[in-house]
């Protein structure tokens, strides 16, 4: 066999399966799961004491290449993904040119073939420059290898384009990932409106700028029969939308970020502008909704809104810096140490947010360690234990929130059609 990674505790929910096992991958996918294999591998790793799982895929991130090359590219995105854990991410088009074009799609996978040591899946805009104006060219970023269309970050403000838009998606059975978020209302804004922003005296988004485009989506999707995801879900009243549409059974999917499940808006009295984000931290009753909603199933996936920005742009006064944080190079670990060790989240429910969910979702052969399946793998440590560290990041920006934090349990292998990517020493 290619590889073999011995006596690893094997999470991996599309099979129902948590169990130490042997796992062994030939030709690039999984060839058997087995309590222990006779066979010898050309390459063997003892994994006891350590956790198996289908490799995690964010599926929302930002690479800024084409563009902005200066605070991210296609090569050290990727790369910081691996080395957080990730075998798979997800591209959003507000790259310069915008991805709205068969051409822009085609350069970033073929920029990925030359450089990225995981899968990038790129997702396409869903209207022209992401101006929200005339649909972008769907069906040709369809053929070039688009996953889903979005228009994250200068979300779709006309309620008729957004209908046309799930309508077309439809035919090619694209998901429709929409950052929600009502322009008016927002207006001007730079964190969450309510008692920190009137202590700060900083302008405040109003939280339903978010739940009022939550539920156009929900109804829309119902109408449309369209596939709809909610991108980085903040608040308590927007999961309440979505639970709702769930239980009458509109096709509608939402994930969550780690800085929203972590952090709440008495972060800004800091000033400092890594707590700034779109959407921005919210009230420590949306922070605790939004953990009992990842551990009970109503929200489906963990993404990092990876949105990297250099250290010039984010060294202005709060209200003028650029929103986003980084997350490749944490999210796992800060995942394991403050739900999973503490005992909020179970270990299949984090498999399923990051890997079951987001390959279902965006109809990826990925997301299972069943016999035959690609062997993109995630390896765990429980134990592993770091300080986290902007400096020491693959991404070329060190925007994070968490500067500082120790945490304990991460990726420690990212293995990807059987090769293994990346390495963390235990
Ligand atoms: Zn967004």
């Amino acid at each position: 066999m290619q590889l073999i990674l011995r006596q690893g505790r094997v999470v991996d929910p599309s099979q129902r399966l948590d169990k130490v096992a042997d796992l062994g991958i030939e030709d690039g996918r999984v060839a058997e799961i087995a309590p222990r294999l006779r066979r010898k591998g050309r390459k063997e790793v003892d994994a006891r004491g350590l956790i198996i799982t289908p490799g995690f895929i964010d599926m929302h991130a930002h690479l800024r290449e084409p563009g902005r090359e200066d605070a991210e590219t296609i090569e050290s995105g990727t790369n910081a993904a691996a080395q957080g854990g990730f075998t798979g991410v997800a591209c959003m088009p507000n790259t310069q040119p915008v991805n709205d074009s068969e051409a822009v799609t085609s350069f970033i996978l073929e920029r990925a073939r030359e450089v990225s040591k995981i899968a990038v899946y790129p997702i396409g805009a869903i209207t022209k420059g992401s101006q929200g104006e005339t649909l972008a060219e769907i069906g040709e970023m369809r053929r070039a290898g688009i996953v889903a269309v979005s228009d994250d970050g200068h979300p779709v403000q006309n309620s008729q384009i957004m209908r046309r838009a799930m309508e077309y998606s439809t035919i090619f059975d694209l998901p429709v990932i929409d950052h929600c978020d009502d322009r008016d209302l927002a207006a001007g804004g730079c964190m969450n409106e309510g008692y920190y922003s009137t202590v700060l005296g900083l302008r405040g988004i109003n939280p339903a700028a978010e739940e009022i485009h939550v539920a156009r989506d929900a109804i829309l999707a119902r109408q449309t029969g369209a596939r709809v995801h909610i991108a980085h879900l903040s608040t308590r009243q927007s999961l309440e939308i979505v639970r709702r549409a769930k239980k009458e059974k509109i096709s509608l999917t939402c994930e969550v970020t780690p800085h929203h499940l972590l952090l709440t808006d008495a972060e800004v009295v800091s000033y400092n502008t890594n707590m700034k984000m779109n959407p921005p931290l919210r009230t420590a009753e949306d922070v605790k909704a939004l953990v009992d909603g990842l551990a009970s199933g109503a929200i489906d996936v963990i993404a990092t809104d990876h949105a990297p920005h250099n250290v010039n742009d984010k060294m202005l006064e709060f209200d003028r810096a650029p929103f986003g944080v980084v997350g490749f190079e944490t999210a796992i670990s800060l995942m394991m140490d403050r739900f999973v060790r503490a005992g909020k989240l179970s270990l299949r429910r984090l498999v399923l947010a990051f890997s079951t969910n987001p390959a279902r979702i965006l109809r990826l052969e990925r997301g299972t360690l069943a016999p035959g399946s690609c062997a993109d793998v995630t390896v765990i440590d429980p134990e592993f234990h770091y300080q986290v560290k902007g400096a020491d990041f693959a991404s070329r920006s060190r925007n994070t929130p968490f500067e500082g934090w120790t945490l304990t349990g991460g990726p420690v292998m990212t293995i990807v059609k059987g090769r293994i990517v990346s390495t963390r020493q235990t």
